[in-house]
């Protein structure tokens, strides 16, 4: 926490306000200097009046912001604080820091918006009074000429409550005529929450399975350091199939026997009902759960019940973790390397540091849970700076990894078959077909045609500075999204000169009319972005993929997540290198962590499993690891390359996104940006930072806005830290920069 002294503080009033607050500045009195911290709650003089109000401090400086003699003074802490509040405008103030954005846009991620959920609420109306002086209630109404009031008191004259439908609808009463018998004390009203609870009616039979060795041993490690009061973070590394949730859920149990509470974050698309369901039996009502199809006073309800204690288990996607425990004991995050859980808006924070930063700041434990690994974790757990723990088998006996064949795409095109089904796919899909078992084919659209790359040999147009591949730009340029570099689209391969240089220009679409063509006669269904836009389309295809109404299912990303479907023994990865092509320096990784998940799919009932990646690299690294499922040769390969090109996680990296509608502006402050932090660093700042670009952003205009990137690279956190300082006082009293924003973007 910042223990410096401060001369002032700003202070907002309501913190969980539909707009939160604008902050009002206050001075902070001598003894209480040291005592005012961010996210404490104070006591101070508001309005003309100068009534005393409660308010949280969300910052502190030593420049006031006006007039010091005007300016009021905090008349004290105050009692009886929320501790979690304060926890999560602390959790906010730490955002804001790394990540640069103002106070308010960080309050705004870790508050939920106050607003209560509309008819969600049973309202009933209770009479107070006996009978002799409810009728005289009713005599005095009729006496005034309140019809509707002296109807709605006759009928207490039956029974003691009503309900408000029914007060409404039947005896037609506004709330106009209600308030004032509540107000006199002759009503009360009651309310109470229809519970959404999917389990209400359910009975719970838990069949938990006996964890087996690996299992337990994983979970034992979590248990006895908790027990010993080891607070810190794991890495569980488990197959897919090796039962992670199972290791999950006896972790979560053992917190909350001890009376602490738990958040667990799982990606939206893997938030199936299944995985839901499998909680809900084994937790019952002690969870709450967030989805992104909850209206704002849904989530809100949500909030309050973790914050009142009535759940003590929150599930869901990144914002799940700003749940107001008070007792958090354990934070789990599944499928850790999951890219959903880097937030694309301001603040573009990562829930992986977010989440150790929460359980630093309230001493619990962080578990984060993958397959596959991001770079990150898994260097974190090599360093020690996390335990890891290791799943190496599938946990239903009988089943096993499937058996991965790589097939190249150059020698089917040599061989005369430019279909996008190789013959070997065609053979095993035939197969499967008269078994009557089930295919998934699965198309990457991601990177969809705008990177190049050679049918003959199979090689990427790359940028020769950067090692990522060049991006095509309109008909004729190839641009490098790194440096900047830009060449005039080639006639022939730069490695091997033949003439087949194209885009791979296939998507779900045009894959399931293909699939239709060679395939006549199969049920096919399809999944992507067009097709589950409905709600609950999602769903509604994976059931009826489950019921064997279809027999391949086509999609993308989407289909490798989530449901384990025992009749699928093929899956075909149509296009294996489409996402290794992408001009970013993780694409390697995401492609390693798709085909190994995609792959999983495949034999996860009894029968084996086969998996074909079709692809022009047969011989890159993340491909051969992906396909022998081995994660240690990929992580390996891939951290070499991380050191050479000096990326992270070998250090930090630091986006500065410019964005302008003007751009001549926008290409002035970029540049004068850069000269400036030049300046302002020291020699030895500047031998530790390397700065590159400012240069397009991979999509230069959006909506008629121009966005130019600067990176800079560091090991030291501090002197980014220090960078964003520099360029908002740069940019403050600049009148160059008006019509420019600039955000930030760390990774
Ligand atoms: P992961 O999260 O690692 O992909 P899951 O936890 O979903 O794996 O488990 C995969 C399947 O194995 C599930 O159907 C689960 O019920 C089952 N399973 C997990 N642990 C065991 C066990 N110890 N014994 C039998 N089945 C298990
Ligand atoms: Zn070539
Ligand atoms: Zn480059």
């Amino acid at each position: 926490m910042d223990t410096g002294t401060y001369a002032y503080a700003d202070i907002i009033i309501d913190i969980s306000h539909e707009k939160v607050d604008k902050p009002f500045q206050y001075r902070i009195p001598e003894a209480l200097s040291g005592v005012i911290a961010i996210g404490v709650r104070v006591r101070i003089p508001f309005g003309k009046g100068n009534g005393l109000r409660t308010g949280y401090v969300v910052g502190l400086s030593n420049t006031p912001a006006f007039d010091v003699g005007r300016m009021k003074e905090i008349a004290g802490p105050a009692p009886g604080s929320t501790p979690v509040r304060s926890q999560l405008i602390q959790l906010a103030w730490w955002m804001k820091r790394t990540y640069g954005c103002t106070m308010n846009q960080a309050l705004k991620t870790v508050l939920p918006v106050k607003q209560a959920a509309k008819g969600r609420e049973k309202k009933t109306l209770c009479c107070l009074l006996d009978g002799p002086a409810l009728r005289g209630a009713i005599g005095e109404a009729q006496k005034k000429g309140y019809q509707a009031r002296a109807r709605l008191l006759s009928a207490f004259l039956e029974t003691p409550e009503l309900s408000m439908e029914a007060a409404s609808a039947k005896l037609k009463v506004t709330a106009s005529s209600i308030r004032p018998l509540v107000e006199r004390g002759v009503l009360s009203i009651r309310s109470e929450e229809i519970s959404k609870s999917p389990v209400r009616g359910v009975e719970a039979p838990d069949q938990r399975p006996l964890l087996n060795e690996e299992q337990a041993h994983a979970a034992g490690r979590f248990t006895a350091d908790y027990d010993a009061g080891v607070r810190t973070a794991y890495l569980l590394h488990g197959i897919t199939g090796s039962g992670k949730t199972e290791v999950y859920m006896e972790c979560m149990e053992h917190v909350l026997a001890r009376g602490r509470q738990v958040i667990l974050l799982i990606p939206e698309i893997s938030l199936t009902y299944q995985t839901v369901m499998r909680f809900y039996r084994r937790f019952g009502d002690k969870i709450a759960i967030l989805n992104s199809r909850l209206s704002d006073g849904e989530r809100f309800d949500q909030w309050k019940r973790a914050e009142e204690g009535r759940v003590s288990v929150m599930i869901g996607p990144r914002s799940a973790l700003f749940a107001p425990f008070e007792r958090l004991g354990l934070i789990i995050m599944d499928e850790e390397h999951e890219g959903a859980y880097k937030s694309e808006t301001t603040p573009r924070y990562h829930a992986r540091e977010a989440a150790r930063r929460r359980a630093m700041d309230s001493g619990a434990s962080l578990i984060l849970g993958s397959a596959t690994p991001s770079m990150e974790a898994y260097q974190e757990a090599l360093s020690g700076k996390s335990t890891l723990l290791r799943l190496t088998q599938r946990a239903v006996s009988g089943s096993r990894i499937p058996a991965v064949e790589i097939v190249d795409l150059r020698e089917e095109l040599r061989d005369g078959n430019k279909s996008m089904f190789s013959r070997r796919l065609k053979e095993l899909i035939e197969d499967r077909l008269e078994k009557r078992e089930q295919i998934m084919l699965f198309i990457n659209r991601r990177g969809y045609s705008n990177f190049i790359s050679c049918r003959s040999c199979g090689e990427p147009v790359r940028c020769p500075h950067c090692d990522v591949s060049l991006t095509l730009h309109g008909k004729s340029r190839l641009v490098c999204h790194y440096c900047g570099y830009s060449i005039p689209m080639m006639e022939n391969c730069p490695s091997c000169g033949s003439p087949y240089l194209a885009g791979f220009g296939a998507g779900t679409q045009k894959l399931e009319e293909l699939a239709k063509k060679e395939f006549p006669g199969s049920r096919i269904l399809r999944m992507d972005a067009d097709t589950t836009a409905k709600k609950g389309g999602h769903e509604a295809i994976l059931s009826a993929f489950s019921g064997h109404e279809a027999d391949i299912l086509i999609g993308t990303q989407m289909i490798v997540k989530g449901h384990d479907f025992g009749r699928v023994t093929l899956v075909g990865i149509m296009a294996a290198d489409l996402s290794l092509n992408t001009p970013d320096y993780r694409c390697s990784e995401r492609t390693f962590q798709l085909l190994t998940q995609a792959a999983g799919r495949a034999g996860r009932g009894e029968r084996a499993g086969a998996v074909v990646f079709q692809t022009y690299q047969p011989d890159h690294y993340a491909i051969r690891s992906a396909a022998s499922q081995d994660y240690e040769a990929f992580y390996r390969q891939e951290i070499a390359y991380r050191r050479a090109m000096n990326y992270p996680p070998l250090c930090r990296m630091q986006a500065v996104l410019f964005s302008s509608a003007s751009r001549e502006a926008l290409g002035a402050a970029a540049e004068r940006s850069k000269e400036a932090l030049l300046q302002a660093l020291s020699e030895n700042g500047r031998e530790e930072a390397q700065f590159i670009g400012p240069v397009h952003a991979p999509v230069y205009k959006v909506n008629d806005i121009y966005r130019k990137i600067l990176y800079i690279k560091s090991e030291k956190c501090d002197i980014l830290d220090r960078i964003r300082g520099i360029l908002e006082n740069l940019a403050a009293g600049n009148e160059a920069f008006r019509p420019v924003t600039i955000q930030y973007d760390i990774s």
